[in-house]
């Protein structure tokens, strides 16, 4: 996502790009199906370049609890600074973007923030039916 200083002034102008979802990869706990849109607010404040970055897309993930797939959209704010100096003909804030996202990933996908997930006697999806276990012990 390249962006010319010279497109860049004192008013925050907007820009909007995407970031490839096989650029992020999977995490082990969720893998984006789509790529990621980016909204980036970006102004310049003499030799820096500043972003107010607005992220989304969705990912699939295995919900940590009950196992259920689940696709969930996922959505996160960055500010990214980026030093200029007066040779600076671009920035590429695509990969400071990147790195930013795989940062704050979430580690733990559930369901609902409610989800009974599984028994850990019998092994079925409280969610959908009740097992006798709890009622036993
Ligand atoms: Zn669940
Ligand atoms: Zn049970």
């Amino acid at each position: 996502m390249k962006i010319n200083i010279s497109d860049i002034n004192s008013q925050s102008s907007d820009f909007k790009g995407q970031i490839s979802n096989e650029a992020i990869g999977s995490t082990g706990v969720l893998a984006f199906i789509e790529p990621l849109k980016i909204i980036a607010k970006v102004e310049r404040i003499d030799e820096a370049v500043i972003a107010k970055t607005a992220v989304s897309g969705k990912y699939s993930a295995v919900c940590s609890r009950c196992l259920e797939s689940v696709e969930q959209l996922w959505e996160n704010e960055f500010l990214i600074a980026v030093e200029i100096d007066r040779k600076t003909e671009y920035i590429d804030l695509g990969e400071e973007i990147r790195q930013e996202v795989i940062l704050n990933l979430p580690t733990r996908v559930l369901c609902d923030k409610d989800c009974k997930g599984l028994c850990p006697d019998c092994g079925k999806n409280l969610n959908n039916e009740k097992c006798k276990c709890s009622s036993m012990s």
